[in-house]
């Protein structure tokens, strides 16, 4: 089961939104708007920049996650997303990782639901495990001994990104095409995201939510929930 957590988010969001949008169209400065502008005022700007597309605005909100036992693959789907995104990871140069037993790996459902198919990943992971264990018992170093294990092997990340870069990350990787793990770790981040800020992420998620597939043939063909 992964973990994730939300560590640190810009205070007040919206407020922090807002302000940077309304700064556009007055004479005021920054610290006189944050001080002087109205909940009511917040919630009026936030609908426009949502509505018009003004998403520059956006970027002032950032979000601290912890990420923790994703596989590798899942990571490295993660850490595609370049823009308004920042990343740490543990090193498997510098850390030895645990294998023994079998909580160092990530298990996929379609091997989880069939027992022969379960069997053939555990022999893998087990022979992984062994290879590894060998190597560095034989002095090979950390990082080079790392060769050995496998996508599966799970891993922990700090990810910190903007709220303009979340919603093209939800919009990407909650939809159904995406994999199923990065998929329940967009998915999570979204539940975590959503209270903080109501108005920004209110219809955030992918295409589906917002109007129709623009996926062609490779359409799931059923609008998402977050059920
Ligand atoms: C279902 C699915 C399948 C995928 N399959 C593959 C695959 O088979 N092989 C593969 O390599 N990748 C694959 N990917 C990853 C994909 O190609 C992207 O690398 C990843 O989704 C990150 O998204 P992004 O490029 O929008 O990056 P982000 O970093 O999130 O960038 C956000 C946006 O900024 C702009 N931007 C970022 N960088 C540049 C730039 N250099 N120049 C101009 N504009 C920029 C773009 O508008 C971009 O959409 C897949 C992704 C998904 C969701």
């Amino acid at each position: 089961m992964m973990e994730v957590k939300l560590l640190y988010h810009t205070p007040e969001p919206e407020r922090a939104i807002a302000v940077a949008a309304r700064l556009c169209y007055s004479t005021l400065g920054g610290e006189e708007l944050s001080e002087t502008l109205t909940q009511k005022q917040v919630d009026g700007v936030l609908k426009t920049i949502v509505s018009s597309g003004h998403h520059s605005t956006l970027e002032h909100a950032s979000y601290t996650f912890s990420v923790e036992g994703i596989s590798r693959s899942c990571s490295h789907q993660l850490v595609r997303h370049r823009v308004g995104a920042s990343f740490n990871q543990q090193s498997q140069r510098y850390c030895e990782i645990d294998v023994t037993g079998d909580s160092w790996y990530v298990t996929p459902p379609s091997f989880a639901a069939d027992e022969e198919q379960l069997d053939a990943y555990w022999d893998a992971m087990s022979g992984c495990a062994k290879a590894y264990q060998d190597a560095l018992k034989e002095g090979v170093k950390k990082e080079d001994a790392r060769y050995l294990l496998p996508e599966a092997t799970k891993t922990n990340i700090v990810v910190t990104m903007n709220a303009r870069e979340l919603l093209h990350f939800f919009e990407l990787r909650c939809c159904n095409r995406a994999q199923w793990e990065i998929r329940e770790l967009a998915c999570k981040m979204l539940e975590l995201v959503k209270p903080t800020a109501p108005t920004v992420f209110k219809d955030a998620g992918p295409q589906c939510v917002r109007s129709a597939c623009k996926e062609g043939r490779m359409s799931c063909g059923n609008p998402w929930t977050d059920e």
